[in-house]
């Protein structure tokens, strides 16, 4: 070993940890990783990769099922194309993504089918494979790992694989697991948290979502599209309760439109098995029936057993490791990233906090974490996509702003691909007209947010939004609009 370098341990490769081991060994650090269940962590290989992957699915079923709007007659299948440079390749068609395209026979819900075996093997494939990638990164920085479970036995020193490891600094990046409700023990076959959806041998034909948050939304309607009669249990009034009101309205109204049944203001005191069936019983006394119940009633922090209070680390009365703007806990030379966190459970974030953890660490120049800054999706059909400021903060008179919001329907690209769903807002400051915040909703949303998640960091006006040039016809030409439209306020 040595021992003029920097050590750095680390306990978690999800986002929080892998990303931090880089920067780390990057900077000159010796740095150890110990990660219990595959790099890339829940993330890759179980949460956000997986869910994202299903998703990309789901939304090309979407895609075929509007087809005829834009003059297409689905006549029946055609495999991926072989490439004639003789190479035996073949081009990914809907096949490679779990889909079978079908002729408009009777009984058929739509031109296509999900191959639920073909899906979940892709799924499962692509995540492994990304964990693989992962871990060939992290070993090409010279970054030692531990396949293994990693505890703190001090204040700087983990224990793992048998041995005890000494660092300088110490970062937990042990992420979380789902809740599990008192009366609706997952059985990892009826009844289901999202990280068992990908053992089942089918698509579920009738699913009861219980939980209307971010995952619940989102497998909600990817369900919906690959062909489950969906039914989504919410406890609040609407769905995406903590999200904003305008693009919640939205997604409620396409999922109801597309069949979906959503009952507000609904609480599910259980969920048990009736043979082949499930059976949620809401707080009320109603029951709803399915084949399948998927549990998305939130997260727990997995920092059980790994000796917080051995390291005078504090955690809140959640249970979550409290942390500053530059991740460091209550004892001096140990860090926290990630959803072990509870700050905002995103990889993003994740992975962001472990990179600060670093370089505070290693003593470079570092800026304290902007939550106000950070740019997320929501990936239903359509996306919503949100940056900067929060309705519900503007409503409140909390922050200020001049607010414009403008329907995609009057987009000409919105219109040639037969969007009628989703909406631009942006949020500006009314004396000085810098762009605050804003709100995509449509097809992509979470590449179109950009601009403004760039406008946002840079301080940028809405005349400079306004005057920078897009794309026509364009989507992201309604950005620009409202910017301009946010313009003519100021005379
Ligand atoms: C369904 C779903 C979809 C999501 N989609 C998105 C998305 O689209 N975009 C986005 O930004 N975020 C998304 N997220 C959130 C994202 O997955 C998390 O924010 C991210 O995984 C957090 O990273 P992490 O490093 O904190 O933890 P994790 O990814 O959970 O990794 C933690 C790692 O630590 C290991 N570990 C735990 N305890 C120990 C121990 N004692 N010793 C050794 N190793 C240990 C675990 O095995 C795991 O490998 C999604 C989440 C869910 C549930």
């Amino acid at each position: 070993m040595d021992l003029s370098r920097p050590r750095i341990a680390i306990i978690g490769g999800g986002p929080g940890g892998y990303e931090a081991a880089l920067v780390a060994a990057q900077l000159g650090a010796g740095v150890t990783l110990v990660d219990r269940d595959g790099l890339g962590g829940a993330c890759v290989l179980t949460d956000c990769v997986p869910s994202k992957t299903l998703i990309e699915t789901a939304s090309t079923m979407t895609v075929l099922a509007a087809s005829a709007d834009l003059g297409i007659r689905v006549g029946g299948a055609r495999p991926g194309r072989r490439h004639d440079d003789g190479s035996g390749d073949v081009e990914p068609g809907p096949a490679q993504a779990g889909i079978r395209v079908t002729g408009p026979a009777a009984g058929n819900p739509g031109p296509a089918v999900a191959d639920a075996t073909r899906l979940y093997g892709r799924i499962k494939n692509l995540a492994r494979a990304q964990s693989v990638d992962v871990a060939a990164r992290v070993a090409a920085e010279g970054v030692e790992v531990i396949s293994g479970t990693g505890r703190l036995s001090g204040p700087r020193t983990v224990r793992a694989g048998g041995r005890e490891i000494a660092a300088d600094a110490v970062l937990i990046a042990v992420g979380a697991h789902p809740r599990v409700l008192p009366g609706a023990v997952p059985d990892g076959e009826r009844i289901l948290n999202w990280r068992q959806l990908y053992d089942l041998s089918e698509i579920p034909p009738e699913l009861v979502v219980v939980g209307s948050g971010v995952t619940g939304a989102e497998f909600a309607s990817a369900y919906q599209a690959l062909g489950s009669q969906v039914t989504l249990v919410s406890s609040r009034e609407r769905v995406l309760p903590h999200e904003d009101i305008d693009a919640a309205v939205v997604i409620e109204d396409v999922f109801r439109r597309r069949g979906m049944t959503v009952l507000g203001r609904s609480r599910a005191a259980s969920v048990r098995r009736q043979g082949d069936r499930v059976v949620v019983t809401l707080t009320d006394g109603r029951v709803v029936r399915g084949s399948h119940c998927l549990l998305t009633v939130g997260m727990e922090p997995s920092v059980d057993g790994i000796g917080c209070e051995d390291a005078g680390v504090k955690l809140d009365e959640r249970g979550f490791v409290t942390v500053d703007r530059v991740s460091r806990t209550s004892a001096p030379g140990v860090y926290a990233a990630g959803d072990c966190t509870g700050v905002l459970m995103l990889a993003s974030v994740a992975a962001m906090q472990g990179r600060i953890a670093m370089w505070h660490a290693l003593g470079e120049a570092v800026h304290p974490i902007r939550m106000s800054h950070v740019a997320a999706t929501i990936f239903t059909d359509p996306e919503i996509a949100t940056v900067g400021v929060t309705h519900t903060a503007v409503e409140s008179g909390e922050v200020a702003a001049r607010t414009v919001k403008l329907p995609l329907a009057g987009n000409p690209r919105a219109k040639m691909g037969a969007i009628r769903d989703g909406f631009i807002k942006l949020y500006a400051r009314p004396e000085t007209s810098v762009v605050l915040g804003g709100v995509v909703v449509a097809p992509h949303a979470s590449e179109l947010i950009l601009p403004v998640s760039m406008a946002v960091e840079q301080r940028m006006t809405v005349d400079q939004l306004a005057q920078t040039f897009t794309v026509y016809p364009s989507l992201s030409g309604s950005l620009t609009e409202a910017a301009r439209k946010l313009m003519s306020f100021d005379s």
